[in-house]
């Protein structure tokens, strides 16, 4: 089977853009590829003698709008047609929440599962070392994405630091709160996912404090996002999966004590008091709002017009298919698209490179008044752009954020 290039997917959904708001084909072309990438190869002494050479990149799409900005992805499978696709999805992403940041993503082909902790140190360390040039605090600001954590972000800065010769703590993000960190970033990006829900209710006339939510998904995303719907808006988590199953009561669940279950079981299956529900099930529940926060293509042309969620606020990348959201859209269901609603995350990671560079950091409560700040506009300028151009709330996220990185452009002079 012929591999799905995710940049192509990427590039047409440009195009479609680039349709909507009738863009110079000069412009059209300079956003149709990265404007710069690297590609390297880290040797790695392994734990048996051997030495092993890994292949690993850094792709920075477009740096209009300011320093790049993007994850690095450890992953068996990874491969540069999707790092430039991510770039390009984090130069969208960065501009729609209106950050002064432009797109970039990086990635090694490894499989951290497999390797030892100093194994995988070395490999940080070599990555950091080799994209020395093009990163740093005002180029290129990478963070933690698949399988990289706030540790491995730390011996990154450290390398980076090391090789410039100064302590450079904004050179990347995700770092541990003892080395720059900042306050605010563990339920980030659920919390902004629940700023915009707040928004979405407004808009419909939904009432969040007699509100349903259904949601999939209990890890990072999924499980803030259930606790924050009782303690933001005193709301009613009906039901929650996860990777084993799922639980249902119509009356409510105890988030927290769901919490201390999986924490015990490894599931949030068999909770006292709940029946069962499957994964597919969850999705056509009659609640409010629906929060996927686990997998991608969840909802489809099968199952999209048996959706009865007023919302759908999409926690999780990529939860819809492409031909759902016409279904979805036709039959009023109003999406929070993944990256307006899961843009949380960035934003936060954004506030702490600017704490980075003020040498000064922010108690909880100032990163949660200022990730409202960004996440709220953000929403209402997709909202008004639906509206404007009659077109769905995905397409009208791309278009807001395209319009602003063509502006960057042409105050620049590029274009
Ligand atoms: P995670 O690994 O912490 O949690 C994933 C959850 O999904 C787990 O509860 C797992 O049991 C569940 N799951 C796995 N397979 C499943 C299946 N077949 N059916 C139902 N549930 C299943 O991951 P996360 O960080 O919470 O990320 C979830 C989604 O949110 C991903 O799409 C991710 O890209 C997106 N996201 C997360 C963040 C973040 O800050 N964590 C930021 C942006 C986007």
């Amino acid at each position: 089977m012929e591999e799905l290039n995710l940049f192509e997917y990427a590039q047409k959904q440009l195009d479609t853009c680039a349709e909507i708001l009738d863009l110079d084909p000069g412009v059209h072309a300079i956003l149709r590829v990265p404007m710069r990438e690297l590609h390297i190869s880290i040797p790695v002494k392994m734990d048996d003698g051997t030495t092993k050479v890994f292949q690993g990149f850094r792709v920075q799409y477009n740096d209009a709008r300011g320093p790049t900005k993007g994850g690095i992805r450890f992953h068996p499978e990874e491969n540069v047609n999707t790092v430039r696709a991510l770039s390009a999805w984090m130069t969208w992403k960065c501009s729609l929440l209106n950050l002064p940041l432009g797109g970039a993503k990086g990635g090694v082909i490894c499989n951290p599962k497999e390797m030892s902790e100093r194994e995988l140190e070395t490999l940080c360390r070599g990555y950091a070392y080799r994209v020395s040039s093009i990163v740093g605090p005002d180029k290129d600001v990478p963070a933690p994405d698949v399988y990289t954590t706030p540790q491995m972000m730390a011996w990154m800065m450290d390398e980076y630091s090391k090789t410039v010769g100064s302590h450079k703590f904004g050179v990347i993000t995700g770092k541990p709160l003892s080395v720059g960190g900042s306050a605010g970033r563990g339920d980030a990006t659920a919390r902004g996912g629940m700023i915009t829900i707040r928004e979405a209710a407004k808009e419909l006339g939904i009432d969040l404090r007699k509100a349903t939510f259904a949601v999939q998904g209990f890890g990072n995303a999924g499980s803030f996002a259930a606790h924050l719907a009782v303690s933001m808006f005193g709301s009613k988590v009906v039901a929650i999966t996860d990777s084993r199953g799922g639980i249902y009561n119509a009356d409510g669940l105890d988030t927290e004590a769901v919490s201390e279950h999986k924490a015990k079981t490894g599931s949030v299956i068999d909770f006292p008091g709940s029946t069962p529900i499957s994964n597919e099930n969850i999705l056509e529940l009659d609640v409010d709002v629906l929060v996927p926060a686990a997998l991608e293509n969840v909802i489809t042309e099968k199952n999209a017009a048996k959706i009865k969620a007023k919302i759908i606020a999409e926690l999780a990348n990529g939860p819809t298919a492409p031909d759902a959201d016409d279904i979805l859209h036709n039959n009023g269901v109003h999406v929070i698209p993944d990256f307006l609603c899961n843009a949380g995350g960035v934003t936060v990671s954004y506030f702490e490179m600017v704490q980075n560079f003020y040498m000064y950091y922010w108690e909880e409560e100032e990163v949660h008044k200022r990730l409202d700040k960004k996440m709220t506009p953000a929403y209402h300028s997709v909202l008004e752009t639906s509206k404007t151009y009659n077109i769905n709330m995905r397409v009208a996220a791309y278009v807001v954020a395209i319009e602003r990185v063509v502006e960057s452009m042409s105050d620049r002079g590029w274009v």
